[in-house]
């Protein structure tokens, strides 16, 4: 059933707080809901809760449902799969549709050509890279970034550097990772402006290089090319390709973690093609395939040389999300990338305009659908609690968004999201925003 727009009456409604009194009781305590939102159905660009309560959705389930809430043509393509083969396990046997989106992820990428190794979560696909880097280049170290967010699995997590509680009692981590600034230039870490900076994110990470993890024992640089939960950073134009050149002068591995920033979301299929720079190594999964579980880690020619049996996965790559993601990718070419890259760009001048009216509005940033505006305040310093605040007004008033780093709100609509839902979501926003009273 589709759903005609906001429909709000009261949240959390009876239903929800009986299952919010349940998941209390029985629920690990670890999860992090900001808001309680007690999801019972979803159509497009909405989601019901179970009391009947109708939102517009601009997190797609953190970054998944790229293709909207349970599209009709990814829904039939899950049936028809289900009724054929639901699971056989591609670690022990062959079959059609896992080599067929193989061979459609090394087409769509930056690739001439590769190897695709498959799991189910985000963070498969970084323990993967991780592993696969390490095998490749038979080194130990590696360099990631402040602000990164890999997974919480111990290999991706010893990669993650985004926020102490992520990190806290599970020491000791994978060895021999060392962690470097990302090119956060609305708060320089060297306290410089771009582009008269020199480049001091880069010169560190030479740095690291020359003092602290020689070359000869360093397999990889790993990047997330516009960062994620680390507040959606969009790096300047010079910066990738820089860590690009410091990868091939030194023979390191270039890992881009598109987990978040990847399929389509961007406004082109993976986003390092903003850049023009080309991986060694790309991670995906989120938007891959529509919410059914699944990840990719693809492979240049020649750097997946690991011996069978050396990384395998029970689930990677089961029939049911191969088809939804052979589909979903069917349906990101045929549109919703160019919509992505086109909606992005409204929905980022619109929070501008916004921002000219709203000194907490710091800065407005992003590529393609994947947006954030950093909430500040009267000293310029992030403000958590405030963008807290906003997130769970919009949430009473039917928008879904997302926080991200310290103080930054995220919109990350499915890829379907068209011209009204923006101009309904920034009218909430400012809604939201003169009913703080903030300036
Ligand atoms: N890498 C990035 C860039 C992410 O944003 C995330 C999740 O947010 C992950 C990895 C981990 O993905 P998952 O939660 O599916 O394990």
């Amino acid at each position: 059933m589709e759903f005609s727009g906001i429909n709000i009456k009261e949240v959390p409604g009876e239903k929800a707080r009986e299952i919010l009194r349940l998941d209390s009781e029985f629920m690990s305590p670890s999860l992090t809901r900001h808001y309680p939102l007690v999801v019972k159905r979803g159509s497009g660009m909405y989601v019901e809760d179970v009391d009947g309560n109708v939102f517009l959705d601009f997190t797609a389930g953190i970054a998944v449902c790229s293709t909207g809430h349970c599209h009709p043509q990814i829904v039939q393509a899950i049936k028809d799969q289900a009724e054929k083969l639901i699971h056989m396990s591609g670690t022990d046997f062959y079959y059609e549709l896992q080599v067929d989106l193989a061979k459609k992820l090394i087409d769509v990428s930056p690739f001439d050509s590769g190897n695709v190794f498959f799991g189910n979560s985000g963070t498969e696909a970084v323990e993967c890279s991780l592993k696969l880097a390490r095998y490749n280049r038979k080194r130990q170290n590696i360099i990631a970034f402040y602000g990164a967010f890999h997974g919480r699995t111990l290999g991706s997590l010893s990669l993650t550097a985004s926020r102490a509680v992520h990190r806290r009692h599970f020491f000791p981590l994978v060895p021999g990772v060392f962690h470097t600034p990302y090119a956060y230039c609305y708060r320089c870490y060297f306290g410089k402006t771009y582009p008269e900076c020199d480049f001091e994110c880069v010169e560190a990470i030479r740095d690291i290089l020359r003092r602290v993890s020689p070359p000869e024992n360093t397999s990889a640089i790993i990047c997330e090319p516009v960062q994620g939960e680390g507040g959606y950073i969009v790096p300047p134009p010079e910066f990738l390709p820089m860590v690009r050149e410091i990868c091939s002068e030194n023979d390191l591995l270039f890992i881009a973690d598109e987990v978040q920033c990847g399929m389509g979301r961007t406004g082109r299929m993976f986003a390092v093609e903003h850049w023009k720079v080309v991986p060694d190594i790309i991670a995906v999964a989120k938007g891959i395939a529509s919410g059914l579980p699944l990840s990719a880690c693809l492979a240049d020619k020649g750097i997946m040389n690991w011996s069978a049996g050396s990384h395998a996965s029970t689930f990677g790559g089961n029939p049911v999300s191969c088809a939804s993601a052979l589909k979903t990718i069917e349906l990101l070419e045929n549109g919703l990338v160019e919509n992505a890259e086109k909606m992005g760009k409204l929905l980022k001048n619109r929070l501008m305009e916004l921002k000219e009216e709203h000194d907490v509005i710091g800065d407005v940033r992003g590529l393609g659908l994947m947006v954030g505006i950093e909430i500040i305040d009267r000293d310029g310093k992030p403000d958590g609690d405030m963008a807290r605040k906003i997130v769970m007004k919009c949430f009473e008033r039917g928008l879904l968004v997302l926080p991200a780093g310290e103080s930054v709100i995220r919109f990350m609509p499915p890829l379907i999201v068209g011209k009204e839902h923006i101009e309904t979501a920034v009218d909430i926003l400012k809604d939201v925003l003169r009913s703080l009273s903030v300036s």
